[in-house]
């Protein structure tokens, strides 16, 4: 099947490129020049098979990219989201992966490069529709105190609840449960999941482990199984 590809970009010179060399790929694509077109089309979209992975310009002339994948992450909207943006600053980065972003992009880019991490999200996140891929190796079914993870279908479900994770959750997740019992420092998991290397921008650490105590703790202010390390970092604590 067809996977189908929303651009989401003003420069139409640069958006009619993308389109083409996406088309040349084989993928089916829209282009919407504001994110008040990226809306319609998107809801039109819902009323369908929906859309694939999105390719979203932070710049844009009504509303920026970062509040617009923020915006369809609030509305349960787990499209792949590969921002692009002319600014290159890990401020920016994080940024668009706090938005719940899958990736990012900083222009000039290559289109190559574009179009191998369109592959990548579209391989990531082909369990969604029921176009599973081939599961990745290590792929298991983990369970803690509530919660029950399968890392091959990704899907998350808390008190038998099920529960949508962005890719930077997941990934943030499943690096805790990699290593458990073992302090991990902030910058550590910059590194490791943020692909973030010399950062100091922990904060974005501390919001990420917020939200994992927020979906996975019985109270998220006592926690069990995300615990901070005091002047080290965080530690998961799997069942005893
Ligand atoms: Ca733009």
């Amino acid at each position: 099947m067809t996977s189908r590809l929303l651009v989401v970009e003003d420069e139409e010179h640069l958006a009619a490129g993308l389109k083409l060399n996406l088309e040349l790929e084989g993928y089916g694509v829209d282009v919407a020049t504001s994110a008040r077109a990226a809306s319609e089309r998107l809801v039109e979209a819902a009323q369908g098979v929906g859309y694939d992975a999105i390719v979203l310009d932070v710049m844009l002339p009504d509303l920026d990219g970062f509040e617009l994948c923020r915006r369809l992450r609030e509305a349960g909207n787990f499209v792949p989201v590969i921002m692009l943006t002319a600014r290159s600053s890990a401020e920016d980065r994080v940024r668009g992966l706090e938005a719940g972003a899958d990736d990012y992009m900083v222009k000039p880019f290559s289109l190559e490069e574009l179009l191998a991490r369109v592959r990548s999200v579209l391989r990531r996140r082909a369990w969604e529709g029921g176009r599973r891929t081939t599961p990745s190796l290590g792929a298991k079914i983990v369970a803690f105190g509530r919660a029950r993870i399968d890392f091959d279908t990704h899907d998350v479900a808390v008190s038998g609840e099920s529960l949508k994770l962005t890719q930077l959750e997941l990934d943030l997740l499943r690096y805790f449960i990699d290593n458990p019992l073992r302090v991990l420092s902030r910058e550590e998991l910059m590194e490791k999941v943020w692909k973030l290397r010399n950062y100091s921008y922990t904060r974005t650490v501390d919001n990420f482990i917020a939200r994992l105590r927020k979906h996975f703790e019985e109270d998220a202010t006592d926690p069990r199984h995300f615990l901070s390390v005091r002047g080290a970092g965080y530690k998961f604590v799997p069942d005893p």
